[in-house]
């Protein structure tokens, strides 16, 4: 389209069609609605009646009936380390958020523009999926933006000029660990080492070190209240209920700080060297801007405690926590949708043609 043409589009379209930015995370999906900001923020979790294939609940209500629903009713993540696990349930999902997004502003002819956020290092057909499922959510146009970069964006990291940027998203299924240079990915990984992996952690080693069973929620729970991954002259404790596996009844325990520590040293260790592999074959120019500029932590695993003293002291680079760090890629497609046209390369459109395998 010729830039005067594209110009009266820019002006017409919002009064036509609404502009909308998800962050489909593993455990938490944000929606961002042009003009309104986050609109949205919810568990990603749907739950299912498996008679009838019809959704119950999405978000926060599906969230509370994880493992309390009787037999028919199924609540699902739709999404398993960052990747759709189940295309139907992401789409009615998705048509669900849309459509609830949209019910905060007068209503448009046309169907939205989507900015849809994934994670690095995703396969072209699973890239498809999400543009599809974004589609039939009933999307006019979709752009698929990978996470690290909306993060990157939305915390108005200078990704555009020729320098090293580092971003570590924690999420809950999995974290990135990206190096980003002129609207590019220059080096990235994604692993499978993020707030599951945590919870699972302390899950286990309360199993083993003390015979007790506990869900996922108070797992959860210790690590954001007692959790942390530096030892500290204060010690905190919780007391938790779990069940006894040599009685099979229920029984109550302190866990400790340094319990949630030892828990977490395996994963943490293998974190540390997943980072310190992606600094190793990054190029050594990018490498200095990296050490100068420092390393940017978003999503919720940025908010365990003394991580970001962990990492400096190990890595001997400046870390810095985000403001916010779990809006970061939802306010990034916000920042996306305000310069869309500064920021084409970066993303992919629906109209690209996209090989089919990888
Ligand atoms: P995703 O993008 O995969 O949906 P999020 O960025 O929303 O993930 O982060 C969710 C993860 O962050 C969960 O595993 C959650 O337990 C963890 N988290 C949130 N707050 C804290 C905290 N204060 N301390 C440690 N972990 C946290
Ligand atoms: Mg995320």
């Amino acid at each position: 389209m010729p830039s005067f043409g594209k110009k009266i589009s820019n002006k017409i379209l919002p009064l036509l069609s609404n502009d909308i930015g998800i962050d489909l995370g593993t455990t938490n999906t944000l929606v961002y609605l042009r003009g309104k900001g986050i609109v949205i923020n919810e568990p990603s979790v749907v739950a299912v009646n498996q008679k009838t294939g019809q959704i119950v609940d999405i978000g926060h209500g599906a969230k509370r009936m994880l493992g309390r629903t009787p037999s028919h009713i199924v609540a699902v993540k739709p999404l398993v380390d960052g990747v759709i696990s189940d295309f139907e349930v992401t789409e009615e999902m998705l048509s669900y958020l849309i459509k609830k997004a949209q019910d905060k502003v007068s209503k448009k002819i046309l169907g939205p523009r989507v900015i849809i956020g994934i994670p690095s290092g995703v396969t072209n057909v699973e890239r498809r999926a999400v543009q599809d499922a974004v589609k039939n959510a009933g999307a006019r146009e979709v752009y698929i933006v990978e996470e690290p970069i909306a993060a990157a964006i939305g915390i108005r990291l200078p990704i555009q000029e020729p320098f090293g940027n580092m971003i570590i998203d924690i999420g809950g299924g999995t974290s990135d660990i990206a190096i980003l240079s002129m609207d590019g990915v220059v080096v990235s990984r994604n692993i499978k080492i993020a707030g599951d992996k945590f919870d699972n952690d302390i899950i286990s080693y309360i199993r083993d070190e003390f015979k007790i069973l506990i869900g996922e929620k108070t797992a959860e729970n210790l690590k954001m209240s007692i959790g942390s991954v530096i030892g500290a002259n204060s010690r905190l404790e919780k007391s938790i209920k779990g069940r006894d596996l040599v009685t099979g009844l229920p029984k109550e325990i302190i866990i400790t700080d340094s319990d949630i520590r030892e828990a977490l040293s395996h994963s943490i260790s293998s974190f540390l060297e997943s980072i310190k592999d992606v600094l190793e074959i990054t190029p050594p120019e990018i490498l200095s801007d990296v050490m100068n500029r420092g390393i940017f932590l978003v999503g919720g695993g940025a908010l365990l405690k003394d991580l970001d003293l962990l990492l400096s002291n190990y890595l001997r680079i400046p870390i810095f926590i985000a403001d916010d760090p779990l809006t970061a890629v939802a306010r990034g497609t916000g920042v996306l949708f305000e310069k869309l046209d500064d920021f084409e390369s970066i993303l992919i459109h629906d109209k690209d043609e996209l090989p089919l395998q990888k």
